[in-house]
């Protein structure tokens, strides 16, 4: 069937407008993740960037000015040892070990959110930035390839208050595209404050002044609806046709991370094995203090370390996940769903456990339609850094063949 393209927009268009872009964070029971108590930020940073990151704070701060939150921090100088997720202390730190269990190859920042599945009331967070993979400043001014880390800051604590990426509004803090020497994330847009004021304001009245920057009703029709505006329209038009064709348009989700796209050579290189396979089980269990989700896989084929393939089962830890009533929600982390068929290329942690390599980036859906096989790789709502193709995530649609399995 051939589709005509315009057809795509008018579908597009036609569907109702909403009055920002914004998205918040939620548990599995659809409760939006919020602070009922002001947390403070244990602050594992020089004094320099101590001053980046109490600015990034202020920042937030005069957006919750009037409301019962606001965010403080206190310092624990940069070589200050603290841990992530789930030990109800909030910490800001580096990562630059090569051995940094937090730390995912391509991947900017983490941000970790602990958090009562029934209510949404986040417990604990955490955020890590990435030092091994990417260089940093505090001074852009003298920038030429490194990241501001006061519009980083200022954009992870958006994912820390509970805001998700909002993917229609340029000038938002929240929004879903990042740059070297970018600093245009320091300041609070009007979606930004809109955003806050859905988590943290009971009143109707609101403080924003230009929350009216309109956005469809899902994260894949927002991205259309901008690439629609700028140059890459015609090949965001063939993607929107191709992802209708292939029945990919789903609801919204609420990932968001700042992720340096990985080509399939990259992930194929660095993989410890490679699994084509189904989804059958999913458990989520306890690591320590944290939340983890091991994956169950029934392999239909395999490359790479064979061995670990060994009686058709591959078990894929990934880390939060939600057991009773707490959940731990990590950006950038796969999404293995219970009977999906999945591509993942794997990495095995110092542990010897296997994990998606590169988070969200190491996983390909698999779709069949007209007898022809396509390995989809899903990025829609993360930041992906300086890719000319990738500006506001999109979907990366290949032949399963191009996997080399
Ligand atoms: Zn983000």
């Amino acid at each position: 069937m051939r589709i005509c393209p315009w057809l795509a927009v008018i579908v597009v268009v036609a569907i109702p407008l909403r009055g920002h872009a914004y998205e918040v964070k939620k548990s599995s029971t659809g409760a939006a993740l919020h602070w009922e108590e002001a947390p403070e930020l244990v602050l594992a940073l020089a004094p320099d960037e101590r001053t980046a990151a109490t600015a990034a704070i202020a920042t937030w701060n005069v957006g919750l000015a009037g409301t019962a939150l606001a965010l403080s921090s206190i310092d624990a100088g940069r070589d200050a040892v603290v841990t992530d997720g789930g030990d109800a202390t909030n910490t800001v730190r580096w990562g630059d070990r090569e051995d940094d269990p937090d730390l995912e190859r391509g991947v900017l920042g983490l941000t970790f959110l602990s958090y009562a599945t029934s209510t949404g009331e986040i417990r604990d967070a955490d955020i890590v930035l990435n030092a091994r993979n990417f260089a940093w400043t505090v001074d852009p001014s003298e920038c030429t390839n490194e990241y501001d880390l006061q519009s980083a800051l200022t954009h992870e604590l958006g994912h820390l208050l509970g805001l998700a990426h909002s993917l229609g509004h340029h000038e938002a803090v929240m929004f879903a595209t990042s740059d070297a020497c970018e600093t245009t994330k320091r300041t609070l847009a009007g979606d930004d404050r809109a955003g806050l004021d859905a988590l943290y304001r009971t009143e109707t009245t609101t403080t924003t002044d230009d929350g009216g920057c309109a956005a469809g009703g899902s994260p894949g029709i927002a991205m259309l609806l901008v690439a629609l505006a700028g140059r890459r329209r015609r090949r965001a038009i063939v993607a929107g046709v191709v992802a209708v064709a292939l029945g990919l348009v789903h609801p919204p989700g609420a990932d968001a991370a700042r992720l340096r796209h990985l080509a399939i050579a990259e992930l194929a290189a660095d993989a410890a094995v490679v699994v084509h396979g189904t989804v059958i089980a999913t458990i989520a269990r306890r690591d320590g203090g944290a939340l983890v989700t091991d994956t169950l896989l029934a392999v239909e084929r395999c490359a790479g370390e064979r061995a670990r393939c060994r009686d058709g089962l591959v078990v894929v830890r990934s880390r939060g996940g939600e057991l009773g009533d707490e959940g731990l929600y990590v950006d950038a982390e796969a999404r293995l769903a219970l009977g999906a068929e999945i591509v993942v290329f794997l990495r095995a942690d110092p542990r010897g456990r296997l994990r998606v390599l590169g988070g969200v980036q190491g996983q390909f859906d698999i779709v069949r339609r007209d007898g022809a096989v396509h390995a989809v790789r899903d990025l829609r709502g993360h930041d992906v850094l300086a890719h000319e193709a990738w500006d506001h995530g999109e979907r990366e649609v290949v032949p399963a063949s191009a996997l080399g399995l």
